[in-house]
């Protein structure tokens, strides 16, 4: 109980610390990511999670890949040459890079994370799987890993169709590589499967706020004595 206590006053002693005017029980601010096969819906449901006042901010990646559309540097994404993507690679700028696609990198700098988490803003980050289990490996629980898992393969193929930003080619890329990354789902501590995107953003929006996931991450004997379990059967326990 004495331990308890401790806890608890430990927690609102950082959250006094950090200046927030939301007192959350959590110990610091947190690290979202969503993971999963491009076109699963991730950027609308982060896009819905940013929206909801809960001091949420997109974490902007850096990437080799040309801009699609209106797609702006420093809003989307860091839009950098080659070099200047091997340039921060041999400095150890980045938390974590994948060629997500042939000779397409893709990359969370430390410093845009470190910096919005300095703020005391949330972080939600959209990598794909590998980068996803690279950041949850990094943060630890202060982190929270969903996987957005397609309902099937078909319907992500038709949903890539429907989006018409890609040729044939590319679509057939991006269905072999959500094969392999449906194979990873496991490793995340939550799955949300998107067959219905108001149904999925108002789990995500359940998820990231759930003060007992919240309190699971700090400590999950914690969570245990103060709020009966019901949705941790989502987690991986880890
Ligand atoms: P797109 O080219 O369609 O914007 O993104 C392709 C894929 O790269 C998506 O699955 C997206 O989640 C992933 N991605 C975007 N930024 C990063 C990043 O910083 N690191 C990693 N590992 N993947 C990323």
């Amino acid at each position: 109980m004495e331990k308890m206590a401790q806890y608890i006053k430990s927690i609102e002693i950082d959250s006094l610390w950090s200046n927030r005017k939301h007192i959350y029980w959590e110990l610091r601010p947190d690290v979202n990511i969503l993971s999963g096969s491009n076109g699963v819906g991730k950027s609308t449901i982060i896009n819905y999670l940013m929206e909801q006042g809960l001091n949420i901010h997109f974490s902007v990646s850096a990437t080799s890949r040309p801009p699609r559309g209106a797609e702006q540097h420093g809003v989307e994404y860091f839009f950098l040459t080659p070099e200047e993507f091997k340039t921060h690679i041999a400095n150890g700028d980045f938390l974590e890079y994948e060629e997500v696609y042939e000779n397409r990198f893709y990359g969370t700098l430390k410093s845009e994370v470190d910096n919005q988490l300095a703020r005391g803003e949330n972080v939600v980050c959209d990598v794909d799987v590998l980068g996803g289990q690279n950041i949850k490996r990094t943060y630890g629980r202060r982190a929270l890993s969903i996987f957005i898992q397609p309902p099937g393969i078909e319907a992500l193929r038709q949903r890539l169709e429907g989006r018409g930003t890609d040729s044939p080619e590319v679509i057939e890329n991006r269905i072999a590589r959500a094969e392999f990354e449906l194979s990873q789902a496991s490793n995340f501590d939550v799955i949300i499967i998107n067959d219905d995107l108001a149904t999925a953003k108002a789990e995500a929006l359940k998820i990231v706020t759930d003060l007992q996931l919240k309190l699971l991450r700090l400590s999950k004997k914690l969570a245990a004595t103060i709020i009966p379990f019901h949705s941790v059967t989502l987690l991986n326990q880890r």
